[in-house]
């Protein structure tokens, strides 16, 4: 088990409906010296991609996004969730299903902070359909920017979103995939990795 797997199994909740709450150490109590490390094994898995940016998305994947954005020496822009239909002026949208509040966001980012010279590292805390992801992909796309990989810190292997972003062909890096979780047990399983 790499460092993220093994907090897992020792600060992970497991919760009915395939969630799982990392609340104690990455999405409400941040443990900052462990995010950093993510941020260095992500420069690692990255090493020589021409990474000038960092998006993710509003809320939980910024901080993550911050201590990655350290290592690269590059800046963060976040897409902004708005649930108006008054979105004004010069932005980039796309429409984003999301998995654990199970209700529909129209995210955005300013025409501003996205253009066609940026060679984009996607980050996020969680994969599990692809809809965030897919929605920043497109973002990429209008701005005409290069999507250069994806790191995630904890994807769920069983759920179909990885397989749709990888047969895409962008290099996703997840530091933890889990194969399968069981609430009721509370056990949790990972996908082996090249360490
Ligand atoms: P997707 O769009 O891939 O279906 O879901 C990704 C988003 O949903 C992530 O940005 C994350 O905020 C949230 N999410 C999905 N599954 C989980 C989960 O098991 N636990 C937590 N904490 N968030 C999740």
């Amino acid at each position: 088990m790499n460092f993220l797997e093994e907090r897992i199994v020792k600060d992970g909740v497991i919760k009915a409906g395939n969630v799982l709450k990392v609340d104690s150490f990455l999405n409400h109590q941040m443990d900052i010296e462990l995010i950093d490390r993510m941020g260095a094994e992500f420069k690692r898995r990255f090493a020589g991609k021409p990474v000038n940016k960092i998006l993710t998305i509003e809320a939980s994947g910024i901080g993550i996004a911050c201590l990655v954005a350290r290592h690269f020496g590059v800046p963060v822009v976040f897409a902004k969730k708005s649930q108006s239909i008054n979105i004004d002026g010069d932005v980039y949208t796309a429409e984003v299903e999301s998995f654990t509040h199970g209700n529909r966001n129209t995210v955005l980012v300013s025409k501003k902070y996205l253009n066609p010279e940026d060679h984009i590292l996607i980050i996020d805390d969680f994969l599990a359909n692809g809809c965030a992801l897919q929605g920043l992909i497109s973002i990429i796309k209008q701005a005409g920017a290069e999507v250069e990989g994806i790191g995630i810190a904890v994807e769920k292997g069983f759920q179909s979103g990885g397989k749709i972003i990888r047969n895409l062909g962008y290099q996703l890096e997840s530091l933890a995939i889990v194969e399968g979780m069981d609430a009721e047990a509370g056990t949790i399983q990972f996908r082996p990795q090249d360490e």
